[in-house]
């Protein structure tokens, strides 16, 4: 690992106002609300309105266009207090990372079009489209084509768990403009655009969506010769994979926070509901075998947050922090799942009863271990880029 001077990390509950502000609004979505949404496989239409209103889906985006100018860590700070309280981060986190690619790669044209709009809430930037469905991790062989006819790019193919694009005004898309083989790196010829939604529904896009063991509103998108303007390619042609990637170590950094937030979860009401259940006339908690494994994913938990801390703190210091950001959802994705069995075991039959809301928690974040990359992936980045093994794949 790198030394990296110039950094700093916080420590204890920083941001604590910003802690406070999102609970509140989360104590008005209780598990009720998370458990009817699932029946009608909704999406938390008001729950997210109320975090952008309150301006906390648009804190990264640069005051000027409207947003609130906070540092990645704080950003973190929001979903980790969001998941903490039993909500769902997930449903609204894409906002933060995907827009900068917008705001460092865009033109100043795309920033004023795009960005005060997502900040006052009348845009919503929520879905991301790159993964395919016969490519899966090997993004930079993805089969959409983008190809330039005069104003236009046209666009033909498919994407797979593109997540809320029902609920989004916009999408940015990860196309290839180049064919690999004309292409010096594999990593070249693929481009980013802003895709209206809005517009393009029905005219060369169409959107299923997609049932999945929790509700997180995703979906399968076709598209069959959607004309995109020329203008809404970000950046330059080509150049597309680099842009994703730095957005990519955000997204990482936020992901491993919500992990911790959900861990976190997982330990408050497991401790809660140890310290009440009374069995063999004392209470459960009372015993070292449902002590220990609360215990050890705490460690866990605070070891994964340090390192999500490091992560954003590099991030904001413009430092490289790839190998921080992808350790820190390594381990956070790992600490958040001990702590979700954990408190799985310790309910007991109860913890299989929907009302008590772990199962519903404990469904929602084995994702982590998967997306927004897979653990395999990123210990391979890590042996590779970190210790210097061979490449193996
Ligand atoms: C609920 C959900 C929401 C999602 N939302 C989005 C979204 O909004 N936008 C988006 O673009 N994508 C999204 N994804 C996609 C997600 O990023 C991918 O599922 C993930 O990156 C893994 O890709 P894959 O599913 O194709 O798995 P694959 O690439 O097929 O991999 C399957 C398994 O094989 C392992 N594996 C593959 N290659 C290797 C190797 N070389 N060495 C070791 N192990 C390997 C992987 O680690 C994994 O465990 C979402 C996925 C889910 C499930």
């Amino acid at each position: 690992m790198m030394f990296n001077a110039g950094a700093t990390v916080s420590l204890g509950e920083d941001w604590p106002d910003l802690r406070d502000a999102v609970a509140k609004i989360c104590a008005r979505y209780p598990g009720a609300y998370w458990r009817r949404l699932e029946d009608e496989h909704a999406y938390p239409t008001q729950f997210i309105r109320e975090l952008t209103e309150a301006g906390f889906l648009a804190a990264l985006i640069p005051e000027p266009y409207g947003g609130g100018g906070l540092p990645l860590r704080a950003a973190a700070v929001i979903l980790e207090t969001v998941n903490r309280h039993g909500c769902s981060a997930s449903q609204g986190h894409a906002q933060m990372y995907i827009m900068g690619t917008v705001l460092r790669h865009g033109s100043e044209e795309q920033k004023r079009a795009f960005l005060p709009a997502i900040a006052a809430g009348t845009l919503r930037l929520q879905a991301f489209g790159v993964t395919e469905p016969t490519t899966g991790s090997d993004t930079t062989r993805l089969k959409t084509r983008a190809v330039r006819a005069g104003a236009h790019y046209i666009i033909t193919g498919q994407k797979v768990w593109t997540s809320r694009a029902l609920h989004s005004d916009l999408m940015l898309l990860l196309a290839r403009t180049t064919p690999v083989e004309q292409c010096r790196r594999k990593t070249d010829g693929l481009s980013v655009f802003m895709v209206d939604i809005r517009e393009s529904a029905g005219h060369g896009l169409e959107i299923r969506p997609l049932q999945t063991m929790f509700n997180h509103n995703t979906t399968e998108i076709f598209f069959d010769g959607l004309k995109v303007p020329a203008c809404n390619l970000v950046g330059e042609e080509g150049k597309g994979f680099s842009y994703i990637l730095d957005g990519l170590n955000a997204e990482r950094t936020m992901v491993a926070s919500e992990a911790v937030g959900d861990g976190r979860y997982f330990i408050d009401i497991a401790v809660r509901y140890a310290n009440q259940r009374v069995v063999f006339d004392r209470s459960i908690g009372r015993n070292q075998g449902v002590q220990f494994p609360l215990a050890r994913a705490f460690a866990e938990l605070e070891a994964a947050d340090m390192m999500a801390r490091r992560a954003a703190a590099l991030f904001d210091a413009c430092k490289p922090c790839g190998a921080d950001a992808n350790l820190a959802k390594l381990l956070a994705s790992e600490a958040c799942w001990h702590a979700a069995e954990a408190a799985m075991q310790t309910f007991g039959g109860f913890g299989f009863s929907r009302e008590y809301d772990v199962e519903r928690k404990w469904r929602e974040c084995r994702i982590y271990q998967v997306a927004p990359i897979s653990t395999n992936l990123i210990l391979s980045h890590v042996a590779q880029h970190v210790l210097g093994m061979e490449r193996s794949y």
